[in-house]
């Protein structure tokens, strides 16, 4: 079986978001940039397939800037067998545009499976997978806890729900999003990141790709949210209680 796995490059989970002073999105200058954390869980996932011996080639996938690369060589390293990039001109892609170029990249190398992030921890969409379905016209499983194919190629998912776990049986091709639970990621070792430098990535132009991109979706203004006030430190527990029947605003 063939996995594609996507791949975004979104500020590091660690860095402080700082809103541009014209309000038109966040600064991404001279800020660590990584790979979204529910996209490593992805990676993982299709590696730890491949150890199995469910999946014999996994693909990791970006689309971004030439700067995506770097992300697509941290899925190498990881244990993808190559990359394909979408280079863009450094524009947003709403969700929906997301879609349509996974469908394309999905339309040229016929994988069994896609897995990505549930979502994408810069514009926490959430959209993504689910919309790729619709275009592919296939099954899909979201928030994936775990993940086992049968002999007979149907896959099993354990999807967390809100009144506990749901397993569903779905069939090829079919798109699996990841959540928390389902692994974790392992760190790249030196010679494999060695290893990653050597692997193809193909770059396509996002140009050529015969898409309309058009925005359905337009960003207004983007703010920092409110200050959190101070904690109170309160001395015994009768007086927690007092303030949380009194002063239900203090926390
Ligand atoms: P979202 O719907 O934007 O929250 O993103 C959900 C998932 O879609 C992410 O975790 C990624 O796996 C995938 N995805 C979104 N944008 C991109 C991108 N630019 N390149 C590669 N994968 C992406």
């Amino acid at each position: 079986m063939k996995a594609l796995v996507c791949v975004k490059r979104v500020i590091d989970y660690n860095v402080k978001i700082r809103v541009k002073t014209d309000k038109s999105g966040v600064e991404t200058e001279n800020v660590k940039m990584s790979m979204n954390p529910f996209d490593e869980i992805a990676v993982e996932e299709a590696v730890k397939l491949k150890e199995k011996g469910v999946i014999d080639e996994i693909i990791v996938l970006s689309i971004g800037a030439d700067t995506s690369q770097e992300t697509i060589r941290t899925g190498l390293a990881m244990g993808g067998d190559r990359g394909v990039l979408v280079k863009t001109n450094g524009q947003e892609i709403d969700p929906l545009n997301v879609g349509k170029i996974i469908k394309s990249v999905f339309d040229k190398e016929s994988p069994d499976m896609v897995i990505l992030g549930k979502q994408a921890i810069d514009d926490d969409c959430n959209q993504t997978g689910q919309i790729l379905s619709s275009l592919l016209d296939c099954h899909q499983a979201t928030f994936a806890s775990k993940v086992e194919v049968n002999d007979d190629k149907t896959i099993n998912v354990t999807r967390e729900v809100d009144g506990g776990l749901e397993t569903i049986k779905i069939s090829i091709p079919c798109v699996i999003t990841t959540d928390l639970r389902l692994n974790e990621p392992r760190y790249a070792s030196l010679p494999n990141i060695m290893k990653a430098k050597q692997k193809k990535i193909d770059i396509l132009d996002i140009n050529e790709l015969n898409i309309d991109l058009k925005r359905r979706v337009e960003t207004i203004e983007v703010n920092e949210p409110p200050e959190r006030k101070p904690g109170v430190i309160v001395n015994d527990v009768d007086s927690l209680i007092d303030k949380l029947k009194n002063e239900a605003n203090v926390i």
